[in-house]
C-alpha cells in the first residue's frame, strides 16, 4: 500500500525521485485517500494513432510493469490495452479518476466520438471530476499537433492549449480538484520516460514545476541544440551540405538540413530513445521540432534551414506568401550573420 512511510522508497524505485531532488515534495491527500484500492487512472484517446501508448509501452526508466506494480495504480480505462469492449468498457468511465491522461487532439464534437458521445464531452466530464491531475500526452493532446495543422478540418485543439495559445478544449482557467492546470508532455510521440516519470511523480503526489507552456521544467528547460552530440561541429561551422554527409563519421552538424534543435526545448538529445540507444540527430536525421508547441506548422517546410522558415522568423503562415521575397533576403542576411559569429575553420579549410 502507498503511504508516507514507503513514499520515498517507491519514488526512488520508479525514478520519480528526480523530481524530489530538484523541487522538493508535496504529498497531497489524494494518495492516502486512494488507500489500498490504488490510484484510479483513466486514459482516453481523441484524434490519435496510439503512438504515445506504443512509446509508453517501450519505456524502461521505469518500465510500465514496474510503475504499475510499485505505484499501486488501478488503470480503469485504456482503449488500446483494456480487455473490455463496447458498453461494458464505457461503463468503466463512470468514476472519479485520481489521474486523467489524454492522448490525441480534441476535435469538434461532430468529428470524433467514444461510444455514442463526443470525445470533448467525455473529456470535460472526467476532467471536472479528476482529483489529482489531468496529463496531456503527446504533440496532439498538448498543443493540437498534426490533426490541428494548417487546414485543421476537424477544428482540433489540445486539452488546454491550441498551439502556443492557452485555452484549448478545457479552457485557460481549468484546474483539477487538487488545483493543478493540465500537465503537458509534448512530443510526437511523447518520450516514455517523460510520461512514466511524470505519472509516477503525480501519482505519488509530487507536483512537477511547470513552465509557461504547462511542461515539467525538469525535461523541457533547455534547447535540444545545447545537449546535442553534434554541437561541437556546429560551433566549428562544420555543417552538412547534403544527406550524404549525415553519418556521424563525417563530423557535421545538421543545421543546414533543417534541424530544429536550436528552437526546440527537450532533453531528448541527452536522454535519447529506445532505452537510451539513439536520438534523431545522432542517427543522421535533423530534429523536426516535434516537442515544439508550433509543431508541425511552425517547423515547416521541414528540411529547410531556420532562416528559410517564415514562422521561425516571427512571420505567421498566412502572411508568409506575401513576404516571400523579403523573407529570402532576411534569411540570407541572418545566415550570413550567424555564420560570421559561429564559423571557425572547417575540416576542409584546415586541410588546405
Ligand atoms: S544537429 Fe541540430 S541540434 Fe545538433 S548541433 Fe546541429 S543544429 Fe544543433
Amino acid at each position: 500500500m502507498l503511504n508516507r512511510r514507503n513514499f520515498l522508497k517507491i519514488a526512488g524505485a520508479v525514478g520519480a525521485g528526480m523530481f524530489l531532488d530538484l523541487y522538493g515534495s508535496d504529498v497531497v491527500k489524494a494518495i492516502e485517500q486512494a488507500g489500498e484500492k490504488g490510484v484510479k487512472l483513466v486514459w482516453i484517446q481523441g484524434q490519435s494513432d496510439s503512438g504515445c501508448t506504443i512509446s509508453l509501452l517501450q519505456g524502461q526508466h521505469p518500465d510500465i510493469y514496474d510503475a504499475i506494480m510499485k505505484l499501486n495504480v488501478d488503470i480503469r480505462f485504456h482503449p488500446t490495452i483494456m480487455a473490455a469492449q463496447g458498453e461494458e468498457a464505457m461503463k468503466a468511465l463512470d468514476i472519479e479518476p485520481d489521474v486523467l491522461v489524454v492522448e490525441g487532439s480534441i476535435p469538434d464534437p461532430k468529428f470524433a466520438a467514444m461510444g455514442e458521445r463526443p470525445v470533448i464531452d467525455i473529456l470535460k466530464e472526467l476532467a471536472a471530476k479528476t482529483k489529482i491531475a489531468v496529463v496531456a500526452v503527446g504533440a496532439c493532446a498538448t498543443y493540437g499537433g498534426i490533426p490541428a495543422a494548417h487546414g485543421n478540418v476537424t477544428n482540433s485543439v489540445g486539452v488546454q492549449y491550441h498551439k502556443s495559445k492557452k485555452g484549448g478544449a478545457l479552457g485557460a482557467d481549468f484546474k483539477s480538484k487538487a488545483g493543478l492546470p493540465v500537465v503537458n508532455l509534448p512530443g510526437d510521440p511523447a518520450h516514455p520516460d517523460h510520461v512514466l516519470l511524470t505519472l509516477s511523480a503525480v501519482i505519488l503526489g509530487v507536483i512537477p514545476e511547470l513552465d509557461d507552456k504547462g511542461r515539467p521544467k525538469l525535461f523541457f528547460n533547455d534547447l535540444i541544440h545545447n545537449q546535442c552530440a553534434r554541437r561541437g561541429f556546429y560551433d566549428k561551422g562544420l555543417l552538412a551540405a547534403s544527406f550524404h554527409e549525415t553519418d556521424f563519421s563525417y563530423e557535421k552538424c545538421l543545421y543546414n538540413l533543417g534541424c530544429r534543435g536550436p528552437v526546440t526545448n527537450s532533453d531528448c538529445a541527452f536522454r535519447k530513445w529506445n532505452g537510451g540507444i539513439n536520438v534523431c540527430m545522432n542517427g543522421g536525421a535533423p530534429c523536426i521540432g516535434c516537442f515544439n508547441e508550433g509543431f508541425p506548422d511552425d517547423m515547416s517546410p521541414l528540411f529547410q534551414p531556420i532562416e528559410k522558415v517564415p514562422t521561425l522568423l516571427g512571420i505567421n503562415a498566412v502572411d508568409a506568401g506575401k513576404v516571400a521575397v523579403a523573407v529570402t533576403a532576411a534569411g540570407i542576411a541572418a545566415h550570413a550573420i550567424r555564420r560570421g559569429i559561429t564559423k571557425k575553420p572547417g575540416r576542409e579549410e584546415e586541410e588546405k
